[in-house]
């Protein structure tokens, strides 16, 4: 893998560059379509898969322009790096592995709570059904909303680009077979320490329980320190889409459709203020979603609390009396 066609890239591009990756994709998506008919009695979903394929097609046109602006400018930033990490030992690759899996965490996190950013990766979140086609949808103006700030600290911290894009597309192919219903939860300490197939559906589910939860790329860690982890519960299957769900299966629509929510939103603002929250605040179609999130864990709380108070209760026969008798 060379310097520079990292740059901008996406789990199938990279899939798609290696046989050996391509092979396993495609047994996946196999076993994937003979699961969902013959375990599931559900259709594939062939229209919204042929969307996706699309927006891949649409995106491979924007690549070109990205790499040539970013190889650029990511070589220049390391002109005037601060350190140099020497790649040859092997704690620079954890230092560089680790450090790239945390600036993914924040910046994907800042894409679901920056509307600007939001624009771009509601694309990833368009499907209404959970497959490796998602996988596809990715957007188009990653330039314009800035995804490749993500990078430039450990560049500019020393570590050379080649190896902040290894790291990358360890992640990205990582990914590329976390989407998808067929796969249960895996061993507990996996599901403790990385992304798997079951915290990446929350992530693409939009009940309010599950809403902007599990941002990680390849470890979930970061989602348990910074407070954005939800389990996937059995009780609450996953309901996957845009909160508003977005049916189109036109490659071009889906790709802008936030876009033109977002003009439109700043058009029918009236102040300046208003303008630059409806541009670069909360998506406001979440806003309610997460209002209903919080409701829930207070009622949650309540109920486990409850739950704590009765089982002291019966634990307790003086204070069972106590409370009988009150
Ligand atoms: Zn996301
Ligand atoms: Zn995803």
């Amino acid at each position: 893998m060379n310097d520079t066609t990292v740059f901008g890239d996406s789990p199938y591009s990279i899939v798609f560059r290696n046989p050996e990756l391509l092979s396993a994709f495609a047994l996946l998506v196999l076993c994937e379509i003979v699961w969902r008919k013959f375990v599931r009695h559900e259709e594939y979903g062939a229209a919204e898969a042929a969307a996706s394929v699309g927006i891949a097609i649409g995106r491979s046109i924007a690549k070109p322009i990205m790499i040539f602006a970013l190889a650029g400018l990511y070589l220049l930033i390391y002109e005037y790096r601060l350190f140099t990490f020497d790649m040859t030992k092997w704690w620079s690759w954890v230092l560089v592995f680790l450090g790239a899996d945390f600036l993914y965490y924040w910046m994907h996190r800042f894409k679901h709570e920056i509307r600007w950013m939001w624009a771009d990766h509601s694309v990833h979140h368009s499907g209404n059904r959970m497959n490796v086609f998602m996988n596809f949808r990715l957007g188009w103006t990653g330039l314009i909303v800035g995804t490749w700030l993500m990078h430039l600290p450990l560049v500019l911290l020393g570590f050379a680009p080649s190896a902040v894009i290894t790291t990358y597309a360890l992640s990205l192919v990582w990914q590329a077979w976390i989407h998808t219903d067929m796969i249960g939860k895996l061993w507990s300490p996996f599901e403790l320490v990385l992304n798997t197939p079951s915290h990446h559906r929350v992530h693409h589910a939009r009940n309010p329980v599950y809403l902007d939860k599990n941002y990680a790329g390849l470890l979930i860690i970061w989602d348990r320190m910074f407070g954005s982890f939800q389990e996937e519960l059995e009780e609450e299957p996953c309901d996957y889409g845009l909160v508003q769900q977005l049916l189109s299966v036109n490659p071009v629509k889906i790709a802008f459709n936030e876009w033109g929510n977002l003009i439109h939103d700043v058009r029918a603002a009236t102040s300046w203020k208003q303008r630059f929250i409806a541009a670069f605040g909360y998506p406001g179609d979440k806003k309610a979603v997460l209002e209903e999130q919080a409701r829930l864990k207070v009622l949650r709380e309540k109920a486990k609390a409850d739950g704590a108070h009765t089982s002291d209760a019966s634990s307790s026969p003086r204070r069972s009396a106590a409370a009988a008798g009150e």
